[in-house]
């Protein structure tokens, strides 16, 4: 069943520049779909309508049967972006409780799921460290913690690990995957580099999971799925 419907949808900017023009996609739940592309060519746009974070000019989006950003649990999208964006004074576990304290939790309330979420990454040892302890890869899987602590449904992926080394990040992909198939997620993975092994199939033939090249978006961008 469809958990993501974009029909018809534009952006144009306040500045006249149209950053996606017609992007229509049906994503599945359970889907892993990453939108390819050059950078400039609309992907973090179509990522933050998805979310909600930036509205649409034309068209419409659907997640979960609610207009984009109109769900009614924000706890259904978990967004990690290129940047891990930790908060350098918080320990690694004050870091995965904020949404949840946001949503008002309690540390109590909220432990035993920030210790499943650092367990989901691999740093269950780290919680009482603070993020410059950590390195650059380790940040990236805090705030992969940090998003899915809350249990959503579809998982937003924004380069997330295109500063990172090759090494570093051909592991991190591999982690993805694992939740991916572990957590019933759906995923939607930007990604800007053809060379990047995350995408290539030809590199590799088990990331991403790479079913039928699908819908176009703007400008020479695409989505695989
Ligand atoms: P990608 O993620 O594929 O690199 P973006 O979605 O970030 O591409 O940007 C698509 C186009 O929209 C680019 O030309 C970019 O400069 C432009 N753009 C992005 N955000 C804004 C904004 N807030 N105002 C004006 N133009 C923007
Ligand atoms: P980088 O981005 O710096 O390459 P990595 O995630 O590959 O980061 O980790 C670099 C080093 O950090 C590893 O060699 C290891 O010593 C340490 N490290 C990373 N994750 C863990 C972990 N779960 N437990 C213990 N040490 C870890």
């Amino acid at each position: 069943t469809a958990l993501i419907e974009m029909i018809d949808v534009d952006k144009e900017f306040a500045n006249g520049t149209v950053a996606v023009r017609d992007m229509s996609l049906v994503i599945n739940k359970g889907e892993f779909v990453s939108f390819l592309g050059p950078s400039g060519c609309g992907k973090s746009t179509a990522l933050k309508m998805i979310s909600g974070l930036l509205s649409v000019s034309n068209g419409s989006i659907t997640v979960n049967g609610h207009l984009a950003g109109q769900s009614p649990d924000a706890s259904d999208i978990g967004y990690v972006f290129q940047e891990a964006n930790l908060l350098p004074w918080a320990t690694v576990f004050e870091n995965v409780y904020l949404p949840l304290k946001l949503r008002g939790l309690s540390r109590k309330e909220a432990s035993a799921r920030v210790e499943e979420a650092l367990a989901m990454v691999g740093l269950a040892k780290f919680a009482k460290s603070y993020p410059r302890q950590l390195s650059g890869g380790m940040r990236m899987r805090v705030s992969i913690a940090r998003a899915m602590v809350t249990k959503p449904k579809l998982l937003l992926m924004d380069e997330p690990f295109a500063a990172l080394d090759e090494m570093t990040r051909a592991k991190l992909n591999d982690d993805v995957l694992q939740l991916w198939e572990s957590q019933g997620l759906t995923v939607i993975f930007v990604t800007h580099s053809v060379f990047d092994p995350s995408i290539c199939p030809a590199a590799s033939s088990s990331w991403p999971p790479v079913r039928a090249a699908s819908s176009t978006i703007s400008r020479s961008g695409t989505a695989i799925r």
